[in-house]
């Protein structure tokens, strides 16, 4: 009875720590945050001026000295300090919103997969500092696919691909645990790069990161697209130091993202070549299953099908798919429990 009241205090959250977004899920109410993971700081004196949605904001649009950071960069914590600010700010966030000042909350949060212990530890203990009372990690492509509805603790293969703005994370689960489980580098950032690249080599235009991922979303593509898509890029050329305006096309595109999909591609097949016999079985019946934002990239399902010859589909909201996969752990933590990757236990007692 006590134990239940004190239960219904607890505001028990997930977080989807991502290289590009974070997403904050309540225990009983879903998820509540969404906002890119980035943090704008004053350099000359190192505080902290915005974090999430209103620090993307001022990106590129402010003095030299303010500058916005990415705590996370290629899935790993780059610093400490300011992934801990971020976490205490959605932390807290959530908590003033409940007025829940009675119980710090039990915090379950996604990492990627292939991290070191000691960057495990890291997430742990930022978490742990930004006020939570019981920190459980879960891999982020396990979470993905319980928020895919996947069959996870069953004896068959799932395969599922998770590409976000810092990793691709490739998973194979069975049994509730990663059979295999591999972290690639390459992802949305890269992409972005690759066009920002594209248009200083083709062009001699320098384009903005922002303007670089709107193009990638609004015409860019893995596969020849049936529609002529076609969208004018804005930057400053390099020669003249004017501004001008090019169009580019699908076809440009893709040709610009052509090497970084095709390291993607080939680590997804590498992984199908590895799988156990029996669970490739499961696997060619099920199919494979993209996560996260690159996965919305045009015709990249389309791709992967062709390149393994094994179905190939995009989960429902795929960029969701880790916040509410940790929180269905979260909901049910007694019958779930063996999918985390690890517990607090394993800490030293202070
Ligand atoms: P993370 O888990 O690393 O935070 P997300 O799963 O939130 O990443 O995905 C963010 C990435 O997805 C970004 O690189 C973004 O540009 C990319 N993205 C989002 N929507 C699309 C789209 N429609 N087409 C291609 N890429 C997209
Ligand atoms: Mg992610």
């Amino acid at each position: 009875m006590f134990k239940e009241i004190f239960r219904h205090f607890s505001q028990d959250i997930a977080i989807d720590l991502g290289t590009a977004n974070s997403l904050v899920y309540v225990r009983g109410q879903g998820i509540v945050i969404s906002e890119p993971s980035v943090v704008a700081l004053n350099q000359k004196t190192g505080q902290i001026l915005a974090i999430g949605n209103e620090a993307k904001k001022m990106v590129g649009r402010t003095p030299a000295y303010i500058i916005a950071t990415r705590p996370l960069v290629k899935g790993v914590i780059s610093d400490f300090e300011v992934t801990e600010q971020m976490l205490k700010y959605f932390i807290e966030k959530v908590r003033k919103s409940k007025l829940s000042f009675i119980n710090q909350p039990r915090v379950i949060i996604g990492i990627p997969c292939g991290v070191t212990e000691v960057e495990k530890k890291a997430v742990h203990d930022a978490v742990k500092s930004a006020g939570a009372r019981k920190v459980y990690l879960i891999e982020q492509p396990m979470a993905a696919a319980i928020g895919a509805r996947l069959a996870v603790q069953e004896a068959g293969g799932n395969f599922i691909v998770d590409i976000g703005g810092g990793t691709t994370e490739i998973a194979v689960i069975s049994l509730g645990g990663l059979v295999i489980a591999k972290s690639l580098r390459i992802a949305g950032d890269k992409l972005n790069e690759d066009i920002k690249n594209f248009a200083q080599e083709e062009y001699k235009l320098l384009i903005g990161e922002r303007t670089a991922e709107e193009i990638k979303i609004g015409i860019g593509s893995a596969f020849p697209q049936k529609e002529k898509l076609e969208m004018p890029m804005r930057g400053r050329n390099l020669v003249s130091g004017l501004p001008e305006e090019i169009m580019v096309s699908e076809s440009d595109i893709r040709k610009a993202l052509e090497r970084s999909i095709k390291q993607i591609v080939d680590e997804v097949k590498i992984t199908v070549e590895e799988t156990p016999p029996e669970l490739l079985a499961d696997i060619m019946s099920k199919g494979i299953y993209l996560a996260g934002g690159g996965s919305l990239l045009r015709g990249l399902d389309i791709l992967i099908t062709k390149e393994t010859k094994i179905p190939t589909k995009i989960i429902d909201d795929p960029l969701t798919a880790v916040a509410r996969g940790a929180g269905m752990v979260l909901e049910n933590l007694d019958e779930l429990q063996e999918v985390l990757a690890e517990t607090e236990e394993l800490e030293p007692p202070k």
